[in-house]
């Protein structure tokens, strides 16, 4: 990655900001400092704050203790000056202060509150707003790097499912089976895995299940969401298969679940609102009687995190545009009985929309 990628982000941002009638950003470690810097430090009670403010150079702010590995990730990418301070001598909130003009900042939403708390001290003439609220969309729209990322680490949790299915399911807890998709998650090149959602039976009716000791049984319909990192982007799928023959009433509403699944991925393009793409898939589910059982919202974006703006919801007017990546993933819970999902990530192409996963959406019935 060049280092006028993070110039252009960090210009963005400030434009982004501007717009919205805001003074500056502060960034602080975390998703978006990793966005703007490629620095990626562990949040710490020593303050290190990225400051953008159109007056300045981006100035990072950093514990003298902290600067030389600052220095070799953020100021190789591009012109990020460092500012260090020293503890027992300096105080950073007050460095930070005396760097902001007057107006209104927003802050990055992984600050600590004892942070943000010192800084309204230290400079009491500035007002702060979350960024998450005042620049949402600020990480939403990816670059093509991104998207490769996203496709690639996507298509790793795709092997996975593919391997999994042709374990035997009956007999094993859910908890042997989510400890499967673990090794297979790393085993396709995860560097991370950060949830393996295995609901079977009863289990299945329950969004974000925890798996246990319950052992799978012939009948079941088993509900798998699992995902983790690669290259510092997420992955997110979830599939739901059957343990033998499933009833008509199971192959009806998983016929459902993945025709709503499809029709908010056909409804994707650019400048349709994020709402209209929740409204597609629950039309879906609500014509087929099922409407009150689609308890969750259609979709959320993904990136860097893995819940993360825009979110596919009822309420959410944004406009699509090409490039912004999210999940499409409607499901139906009958409580104490069984549940569906199916759960893909899709990015927003000038055309309309591709997805980055590819596993089988065909019904699936495992041993
Ligand atoms: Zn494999
Ligand atoms: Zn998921
Ligand atoms: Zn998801």
């Amino acid at each position: 990655m060049t280092d006028d990628r993070y110039a252009a982000r960090r210009l963005r941002a400030l434009e982004a900001a501007e717009a919205a009638g805001l003074a500056g950003l502060l960034v602080s470690p975390g998703p978006d400092l990793a966005y703007l810097t490629a620095y990626t430090p562990l949040p710490l009670e020593r303050l290190t704050l990225l400051v953008l403010t159109p007056s300045i150079d981006p100035t990072l702010v950093v514990p003298t203790l902290e600067r030389p590995l600052a220095e070799r990730a953020a100021g190789a990418r591009g012109p990020v000056s460092l500012r260090d301070w020293r503890d027992g001598t300096d105080d950073p909130y007050a460095i930070v202060a005396g760097m902001l003009g007057p107006g209104r900042y927003a802050v990055t939403d992984r600050t600590w509150a004892s942070h943000l708390l010192e800084l309204e001290r230290a400079a009491p003439e500035r007002s702060f707003v979350a960024s998450g609220e005042a620049l949402p969309l600020l990480r939403a729209v990816k670059d093509p790097d991104e998207i490769e990322r996203l496709r690639v680490v996507a298509h790793a949790a795709d092997a996975a499912f593919a391997d999994v299915i042709s374990l035997p399911f009956t007999g094993r807890a859910e908890a042997e089976v989510a400890a499967e998709l673990d090794r297979l998650l790393r085993e396709h090149g995860h560097e991370r895995v950060d949830f393996t959602i295995v609901g079977s039976g009863p289990n299945a009716a329950s969004g974000h299940h925890e798996p246990g000791e319950r052992r799978i049984e012939p009948g079941d319909a088993v509900v798998m969401d699992f995902g983790g990192m690669r290259d510092d982007y997420c992955s997110d799928i979830t599939r739901t298969v059957f343990v033998g023959e499933p009833t008509d009433e199971e192959r009806d509403v998983y016929a459902i679940v993945r025709a709503a699944q499809q029709a908010a991925f056909e409804a994707v393009r650019p400048g349709v609102a994020a709402e209209d793409v929740d409204r597609a898939a629950r039309v879906v589910i609500t014509d087929a009687g099922y409407g009150e059982r689609f308890v969750h919202r259609t979709g959320h974006g993904i990136g860097l995190e893995v819940h993360e703006p825009p979110y596919i919801v009822e309420g959410n007017a944004t406009p699509l545009e090409p490039g912004m990546t999210f999940s499409d993933e409607p499901g139906i819970y009958l409580e104490g009985r069984f549940g569906v999902r199916i759960e893909d990530q899709v990015v927003v192409t000038p055309e309309g929309a591709e997805r980055l996963n590819d596993a089988t959406r065909e019904l699936t019935i495992v041993a």
